[in-house]
């Protein structure tokens, strides 16, 4: 089943840097609701692609599309607010604040980090950040995080904090979640906990991206991509991706 184009889109995209050719034509869409992953070898340009698709970095050409709309020329806050929201290889958590103000702080997903501590400390804009630590709760339930809500997010561990990462995230409602490398540092039983987790918010509808080279945690994705020299060389399911002879060539030399 090839997904709708209109959901998310890169199409065509190319990227240099200092005439050293990174991606060369990639094209890849991601229908509504489904779990695409990306993987390939080192410096075969998949954090390359995953900061074009998120805004962090401007391809050299393509376009990104998103809901119909070349999404390619707006900001990470831009695409943030639409809904387009990213995760980090290392999870980026506000380390002074308590977990339950790193979640609320999801509802405030376009500001920075500067604006938050003015926020949480100005007396107007006391209603509002109740209103959002009362909304983190149920978050804060789902990913295991209640008895430490009042602890500093810089005491987690790495499957906390990314279980911590992944909540703010989801405390902005993204209506696309791309994870950056999501079982980096995680013991394999965090990896499985949080492959779960994915698993129940993909049978709720939400769509997710995922760049990864753990094979196993790659169950969750329905499809995925290989990236090899800035290519896509190929797409299927996880069974024949692993089944594919160039993969195979690549990754295990046979
Ligand atoms: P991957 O995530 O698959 O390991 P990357 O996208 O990080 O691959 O890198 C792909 C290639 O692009 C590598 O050869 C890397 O050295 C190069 N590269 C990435 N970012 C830059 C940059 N800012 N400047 C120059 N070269 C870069």
């Amino acid at each position: 089943m090839s997904p709708d184009p209109a959901f998310f889109a890169v199409d065509g995209v190319a990227r240099s840097f200092g005439g050293f050719q990174v991606l060369a034509d990639v094209s890849l869409a991601i229908g509504q609701g489904e779990v695409v992953g990306l993987l390939g070898p080192n410096g075969s340009g998949k954090t390359t692609l995953f900061n074009i698709a998120t805004g962090f970095l401007p391809p050299s050409a393509g376009a990104v599309r998103f809901c119909g709309r070349d999404i390619s020329r707006l900001s990470v806050q831009e695409r943030s607010r639409l809904g387009v929201v990213r995760t980090f290889q290392t999870p980026k958590v506000f380390e002074g604040l308590t977990v339950r103000d790193n979640v609320a702080l999801g509802f405030y997903r376009q500001m920075r980090a500067g604006m938050v501590e003015s926020l949480f400390g100005a007396p107007r804009a006391r209603r509002e950040v109740a209103d959002a630590r009362a909304a983190s709760e149920p978050l804060l339930a789902r990913f295991g995080l209640k008895p430490l809500a009042d602890t500093a997010a810089a005491r987690l561990t790495a499957g906390q904090r990314r279980n911590l990462e992944v909540a703010r995230a989801l405390a902005g409602a993204p209506r696309l979640l791309m994870l950056d490398e999501p079982s980096t540092g995680l013991t394999r039983d965090e990896a499985m906990a949080l492959a779960d987790m994915l698993l129940d918010l993909s049978a709720e509808g939400m769509t997710l991206f995922v760049v990864s080279h753990d094979m196993e945690f790659l169950r969750i994705v329905g499809r995925a991509h290989v990236l090899s020299f800035g290519r896509i060389i190929a797409t299927g399911t996880m069974a024949e991706i692993q089944a594919d002879p160039q993969v195979r060539q690549i990754y295990f030399g046979s």
